[in-house]
């Protein structure tokens, strides 16, 4: 009998769960999982910061999705992955040791800090993903202080904007559905960092939840840096219309409780200039403002001065994906910027029986592949074939062969039923998009969720 061990249970694994579900069992083949229990789908994270979902919506149940699956979920943290000279290895989490023969890595990627002092101790990330929900009761959190209250309370019509202390680079701008600052009662301050989709998402979500002076600061001098200028226009009229302040060319340099405190970014310029191919090209090249050529462009790399500072309520941090550090700790190859490599069979470069997907991995050949869901949901099915054929049939044939595709849908939630989508040269912002994104991403929840409650149904009848 040889053992699998999946640790991680993100977007790819979960669908190595469902093809072990659906064959009943890989024969003579036993899989463990070693992960957290609740998984969150990123697709849906910030419709269910505005309460378009609910928890349960964009939750995966991942003991019982493993026994659905057959698989022994057992619930922690790998944080060393060893491998032996000859086969197999063990992965070691704090209370224990699991041997096997195949391990399969998808444990998503860390919040890239770029040095930043005091962004792990004041700021908030979304990665792992379940953090929105950390997020979501800090938000709560700020609403019964009376710092955030809802649209079109009493306390609302109340409160009055944050300061920003020194120059800002555009002037906040309030949008007619959303009380305006009135009075002289503090209101809550939020800021983003980093305007890549996912900044850009979550700060219209806090925006269109809260009152709060939500703004948004981006090292580049550009909004969605790597989409075209015809998406930024969009996007722009997005942030006017839910009063998000945007700050381009402005890096964070320092987190502390209460204040961020900000400098010159790279080349401050303008915002809008021709859509060109090698944007649309950049665009696949990030997803939450971070791109490989900026790797080794720490905060320090340019002359930002002393800077100003932001008032703070609640920092979110949402500058990049980087290698989560279990990584660095395990006999793994890794690339140059410390993610797992592997080959197009999702497999470690240097052979050895450890296998990957999603954000933690490095695909060598394709430097540019972005750390987004929808790519570690497409190596998903390779995976699942190449790790069955190890499991059975070791020898036998060849691997599957993963290509990352050059381009994709993106979808992003601007607010109370609206996305901006982009399709190759397409752009639109409205409720079609909104209604094609919910279709797509419920659509994509249901098979899971199906696979839960049968789960549950038959250990209820039993
Ligand atoms: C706000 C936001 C919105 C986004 N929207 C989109 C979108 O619309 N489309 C899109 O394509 N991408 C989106 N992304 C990016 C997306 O979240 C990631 O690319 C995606 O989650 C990566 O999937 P994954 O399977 O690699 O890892 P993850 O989804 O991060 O899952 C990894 C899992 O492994 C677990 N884990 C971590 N460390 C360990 C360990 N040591 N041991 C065991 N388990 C561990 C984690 O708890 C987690 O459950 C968004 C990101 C954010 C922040």
């Amino acid at each position: 009998m040889k053992r699998l061990v999946l640790v991680g249970g993100g977007h790819a694994h979960v669908h190595v769960l469902d093809r072990l579900a659906e064959s009943g069992g890989w024969s003579g083949a036993e899989v463990v999982m070693v992960a957290p229990p609740r998984h969150h789908y990123s697709g849906m994270l910030p419709g269910y910061l505005q309460g378009q979902y609910g928890e349960a919506d964009l939750r995966f149940d991942l003991p019982a999705l493993c026994r659905a699956a057959g698989v022994r979920f057992v619930d922690g943290l790998a944080i060393r992955i060893e491998v032996d000279s000859g086969q197999g290895g063990r992965v070691h989490l704090s209370d224990r040791t699991i041997p096997f023969h195949h391990c399969s890595m998808d444990v998503g990627s860390a919040p890239r800090t770029w040095g930043v002092p005091g962004v792990k101790d004041h700021a908030l990330s979304l990665r792992p993903t379940s953090r929105v929900l950390e997020l979501d009761r800090r938000l709560a959190g700020l609403a019964l202080r009376g710092a955030v209250p809802k649209p079109g309370s009493a306390a609302s019509e109340q409160g009055a904007a944050a300061s920003i202390s020194g120059p800002v680079v555009s002037e906040p701008r309030v949008a007619a559905s959303k009380p305006g600052p009135m009075g002289s009662a503090p209101g809550a301050a939020v800021v983003v960092v980093g305007a890549g989709a996912a900044g850009f998402e979550v700060a219209v979500a806090v925006a269109v939840r809260s009152a709060a002076e939500v703004t948004l600061v981006e090292e580049s001098p550009q909004l969605l840096p790597g989409y075209s200028a015809r998406v930024r226009r969009k996007a722009h009229a997005v942030l006017d219309r839910w009063g998000v302040r945007f700050l381009p060319g402005t890096a964070a340099l320092e987190v502390n409780d209460g204040q961020v405190r900000v400098g010159e970014g790279r080349s401050a310029g303008s915002d809008e200039g021709p859509a060109t191919r090698s944007e649309e090209e950049a665009a696949v090249s990030t997803r939450d403002g971070a791109r490989p050529s900026d790797v080794g462009l720490g905060a320090q790399s340019t002359n930002r001065g002393r800077g100003r500072s932001l008032p703070s309520d609640l920092t979110i941090w949402l500058a990049g994906a980087g290698p989560p550090p279990l990584l660095a700790q395990s006999d793994l190859p890794l690339t140059d910027e410390g993610f797992f490599a592997v080959d197009q069979s999702l497999r470690a470069v240097d052979g050895v029986p450890v296998w990957g997907a999603g954000d933690c991995i490095g695909l060598r050949g394709y430097p540019w592949m972005p750390r987004a869901g929808v790519y570690a949901v497409r190596q998903a099915p390779v995976l699942a074939r190449n790790l069955e054929m190890a499991l059975t049939e070791e020898g036998v044939g060849s691997f599957h062969s993963y290509e990352p595709q050059a381009s994709f849908l993106s979808l992003l939630n601007t607010g109370k039923g609206r996305a901006l989508l982009r399709w190759k040269r397409l752009v639109y912002e409205g409720r079609g998009a909104w209604w094609l994104k919910d279709w797509i991403d419920s659509r994509f929840m249901r098979r899971y969720h199906e696979l839960e409650s049968a789960t549950l149904e038959e250990e209820d009848s039993q």
